[in-house]
């Protein structure tokens, strides 16, 4: 049965795209099927996955608009674009004007997502949702579709505060709308085990989360290659797949798949 994973929080720059990527084509090396989708209007994603504006038919701002509109969404292979073995829907600017209209006077706007995404999910094993730094509707549709979330965080992040918003939105979500939705982890990304902030940080989020959030074993270390892959508009993978970071997110996929099989044989 297909997992359906948001990668979330409100802060930018905590490692959600690269994550996305990452886990999304590891995974894939796996021999899992996946399919990724860039829900954010600066399209982080679509560029460092390569995807260039002529690659794309319909991004995912033109499948939310038809189904805003109640109209019929164009065929799948002319909404996927594939890299490294990993389906994806591109996003684009436009996706802000979509976040707009939302908050408007759509009819379950919190919906749209989940109602694209049925059309696509019974051919994948894993679908990841790349979020934008908000809590706001097009958020609130990718935690209404999902399974659970993944929670990337830097150390500078780790502030109790930010993270309190971000569990207060999915507690609410999961009260309201998506009674299955849960929390799969806390991702320690950008980590710098010399650091004393660093080690001070993840053994406060550690005790904090002790019993009632998963932290993964799987931390991501911060590593130049990782800006060096992006760059060069590939994943850490592709660019160089015996760094740190590579090997991190293959261990992260596989942490990930074994606690799932383990949950769907209790
Ligand atoms: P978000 O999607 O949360 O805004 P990104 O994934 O775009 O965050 O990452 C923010 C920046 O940090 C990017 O420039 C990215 O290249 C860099 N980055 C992400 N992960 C690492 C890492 N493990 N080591 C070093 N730099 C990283
Ligand atoms: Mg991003």
């Amino acid at each position: 049965m297909v997992k359906i994973l948001a990668i979330a929080n409100q802060k930018g720059g905590v490692g959600k795209t690269t994550t996305t990527m990452n886990l999304g084509h590891a995974l894939a090396i796996s021999g899992k099927k996946v399919l990724i989708i860039d829900f954010d209007s600066q399209a982080n994603l679509t560029k460092c996955m390569g995807i260039k504006r002529e690659d794309v038919k319909n991004s995912i701002a033109t499948l939310m608009n038809l189904e805003i509109e109640d109209e019929e969404l164009p065929a799948k292979e002319d909404c996927i674009v594939t890299r490294n073995g990993v389906d994806i829907i591109a996003s684009d600017i436009s996706l802000s004007a979509i976040d707009a209209k939302l908050q408007q006077s759509t009819i379950f706007a919190e919906k749209i997502l989940s109602i694209i995404i049925d059309n696509f999910k019974d051919e994948y094993d894993y679908i990841l949702i790349d979020t934008n730094p908000s809590l706001g509707i097009l958020t609130i549709n990718a935690l209404t579709v999902a399974d659970s979330v993944i929670i990337p965080m830097d150390t500078e992040a780790m502030s109790a505060d930010g993270l309190q918003g971000l569990l207060k939105t999915i507690s609410k979500v999961k009260k309201r709308i998506n009674r299955k939705l849960e929390i799969e982890g806390i991702l320690i990304t950008m980590a710098d085990a010399r650091t004393n902030l660093y080690k001070v940080v993840t053994e406060t989020v550690k005790k904090s989360c002790e019993n009632h959030i998963y932290v993964f074993n799987t931390q991501i270390p911060r590593t130049v290659k990782v800006g060096e892959a992006n760059l060069k508009r590939m994943s850490i993978i592709e660019y160089n797949k015996n760094s740190v970071a590579a090997k991190a997110y293959m261990d992260l996929a596989k942490e990930l798949v074994e606690r799932n099989e383990k949950k769907t044989d209790c």
